[in-house]
């Protein structure tokens, strides 16, 4: 969603390629990434939400959007291993029909859903849903940033939103083919509040973010398209190429590099170095492309403005 005319970010996601492992290959590692300390904390964080057989989890649920809350011990918690991604999604659509059928409480830890992107299929791992008595079927996001005084911070809460949003779509291919269930198009994002350990949530309604990521999942060119363009023989094997083989196969798929690339795609290093090695006005700043229309690189602007090409009266 945050670059969605990138070819080759379709390319690599579609043929489900490592792209932290290619861009530390390519000697350019992606530049974002969790500490350790971050990492272990977050999961205590989640563990705890979790924890007491989901009571906590599916009272704040209850709480926020309005529902009366299970009694303890009331929460179903359905056992999602299987073998491969095809399997934890089939027992992941299995336990929600189920849990929508008895028509009780159940808390999905880290289900598995499937979605059709660019023409292949991509797995998606929400931290929870709940289903509902009713049938609702409600996306929980657990994120460590802090909820201060029942707000957090607008561009962390933003991209969660858009997380959420594609697990909601996700959902909804699986909602269609069980009787009686709808997918809350609100989410609930639960957070530490102020500076405890307490878990604090608030809800988060992804009705645009939603058609904005439909809207850009039936633009995305269709893989085979890309893959059809490629040169014969092009792999982005890491074990067996060297470094000149895989940027040479990265650089046959065109990129579309923006600075938001640094923030969403680990190949961000790799394409901001291609930029400015280019030229290319991108890497300023997509509204710094849009001013400058037919003027795409920063050589070809200070020409212009020297008036050394296109109109000298008119620079
Ligand atoms: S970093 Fe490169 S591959 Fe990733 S989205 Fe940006 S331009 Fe595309």
């Amino acid at each position: 969603a945050a670059n969605p005319g990138c070819r080759r970010r379709a390319l690599l996601d579609g043929a489900g390629v490592d792209k932290a492992a290619l861009a530390t290959a390519l000697g350019s590692p992606a530049p974002f990434g969790q500490s350790q300390f971050a990492f272990m904390r977050g999961n205590a964080f989640e563990a705890k939400v979790k924890a007491d057989g989901g009571t906590e989890l599916t009272r704040l649920v209850a709480e926020r959007l309005g529902a009366t809350p299970p009694a303890p011990g009331e929460v179903l918690v359905p056992d999602l291993s299987a073998a491969g991604p095809e399997g934890r999604t089939a027992r992941t659509a299995l336990a929600l029909r189920e849990a929508t059928e008895a028509g009780v409480w159940a808390l999905l830890d880290h289900p598995l859903l499937a979605l059709e992107v660019a023409g292949s299929p991509a797995y998606l791992e929400p931290d929870a849903v709940v289903v509902r008595p009713d049938g609702r079927w409600t996306v929980v996001e657990i994120k460590s940033f802090p909820m201060i005084d029942g707000s957090a911070d607008a561009a962390k809460v933003g991209a969660a939103a858009r997380q959420a949003a594609v697990y909601v779509l996700a959902l909804e291919r699986v909602a269609v083919r069980t009787e009686g269930a709808e997918v809350d198009h609100r989410v609930l994002l639960v957070c530490p509040k102020d500076f405890s350990n307490l878990p604090t949530a608030s809800v988060v309604d992804v009705r645009k973010q939603l058609s904005v990521t439909r809207r850009q999942l039936t633009r995305l060119t269709r893989i085979e398209d890309i893959a059809d363009a490629l040169p014969e023989g092009t792999t982005f094997d890491v074990e067996q190429c060297s470094g000149a083989e895989l940027t040479a196969a990265v650089e046959s798929v065109t990129a579309a590099y923006a600075p938001e690339c640094l923030a969403a795609c680990e190949l961000a290093f790799h394409c901001r170095g291609r930029a400015r090695t280019d030229g290319a006005v991108e890497a300023l700043g997509r509204s710094v492309r849009g001013e400058l229309g037919g003027l795409t690189t920063v050589g070809a602007v200070l020409a212009a403005a020297r008036g050394e090409s296109g109109d000298p009266d008119d620079p």
